[in-house]
């Protein structure tokens, strides 16, 4: 049984809808792999089986209370990121 980390979609997905707001924070794929390392570092894992799909994991990731405390990682990750870039 395979399993996988939903947090990790919720965040590529949420990076993509907040860089847009980011006029001039680069959107390269380095960067955004950066952001999205660094903001999963501070967030908790939601693992579940790959092969049941994410829901219900969803859902509860969208209770706004989570939703708060994941942007505000991910916003965090984007300034980090975009002081200190490590593309070349
Ligand atoms: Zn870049």
């Amino acid at each position: 049984m395979k399993i996988k980390n939903s947090m990790e979609d919720f965040v590529f997905s949420k990076i993509n809808a907040i860089l847009a707001e980011y006029g001039d924070v680069c959107k390269c794929e380095k960067c955004r792999t950066d952001i999205a390392l660094l903001a999963l570092n501070h967030l908790p894992p939601h693992y579940v089986c790959s092969d049941k799909g994410d829901t219900l994991t969803r859902l509860n990731l969208y209770q706004p209370e989570n939703e708060v405390d994941m942007i505000r990682e991910i916003a965090k990750a984007v300034e980090i990121v975009s002081v200190n870039p490590h593309h070349s």
